[in-house]
């Protein structure tokens, strides 16, 4: 009878421990078993959020490495996940299309926190359903960024107050890296050559960034991804800009479909010169495994692409 009840308690156990995670982001937290737990929505998130509460809260993320984040389906485990955590950071401005559901369903609309609460969005300057609506896409801007960790680290001293020197000084830290990152980025692109400085893209996902550093957004496939019905006009458009604009090459997008785009590369020559990191960081150790990373990565792809290194 015994051994009966410890073997029920050594399978509850191993049940308990085992890890959900799919990629090298934790879907279960991490570190500080103490600490409070925070659930963000998105890689990149995550990683922002990371370096503010450091060791001292448990971290974790919904939408594994690799994946889109706008068009996510929770898990049952998600929500089991969220309904346990004492804080969810998501990015907003339209970007989780499927958060306020889980939410709901979990019952934690008081623990939600927005992490683009300080920024003032662009306005998506298309036609279609998207016009007018917000640009989620505001952490391609370190700026902007800045405003996000600010709103991170006092949702974390809101939570857990005798960690605020812990969070104000992590979020001092990471300023000066965003700080640093920003001169670098705009040192690189004093490599490249003004009249190359044009984007096409499969998201139209740049524009903080391409107004930040001086860069023209020729054209995208999906104004915002991934969108279903993409108006006949708009390739054939795409592939007249490509030609009239000179544009030196294309990028596509890790959590993407690059199908189309490389219908535009073979229409007009102009080469897809590589994958951007928008909607989600690398696998650890893949290049891009954090915002710095990530960022780093994305410059060093269009310094190259854009006639940057001749
Ligand atoms: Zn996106």
């Amino acid at each position: 009878m015994r051994i009966f009840y410890l073997l029920v308690l050594l399978g509850y156990l191993l049940t308990a421990c085992s890890p959900e995670a799919i990629s090298g982001i934790p879907n279960q937290a991490d570190t500080a078993a103490d600490g409070p737990k925070v659930i963000t929505t998105y890689s990149v998130l995550y990683d922002l959020t990371r370096n503010v509460a450091g060791e001292r809260a448990e971290v974790s993320s919904l939408v594994p490495v690799g994946v889109d984040p706008h068009t996510y389906e929770p898990t049952p485990g998600d929500l089991r996940r969220v309904s346990e955590a004492d804080l969810i950071i998501y990015n907003g401005f339209g970007l989780e299309v499927w958060f306020n559901k889980l939410i709901e369903a979990a019952g934690k609309q008081d623990k939600v926190v927005v992490a683009s609460e300080f920024v003032t969005p662009y306005l998506i300057d298309a036609e279609g359903p998207f016009a007018g609506l917000p640009d989620p896409h505001a952490w391609m801007d370190p700026s902007m960024v800045m405003k996000y960790v600010e709103r991170i680290r006092d949702a974390l001293i809101d939570i857990d107050p005798q960690g605020a020197d812990v969070y104000i000084e992590n979020a001092k830290r990471f300023y000066d890296e965003l700080a640093a990152l920003d001169s670098w980025i705009r040192q690189e692109v004093q490599k490249i050559p003004p009249e190359n400085r044009k984007l096409v893209t499969t998201e139209n996902a740049l524009r903080y960034f391409a107004e930040a550093y001086g860069f023209e957004i020729v054209g995208w496939i999906y104004t915002l991804a991934p969108e279903e019905d993409i108006p006949a006009r708009r390739l054939a458009d795409l592939i007249e800009q490509v030609r009239n604009k000179e544009v030196l090459a294309l990028f596509v997008d890790v959590t993407l479909n690059p199908r189309m785009l490389e219908r535009v590369s073979e229409e007009t020559g102009a080469p897809i010169a590589g994958s951007l990191y928008i909607d989600s960081l690398s696998e650890p150790g893949d290049g891009a495994d954090s915002y710095l990373a990530m960022m780093r990565a994305n410059v060093e792809l269009l310094v190259e692409g854009l006639g940057g290194r001749q």
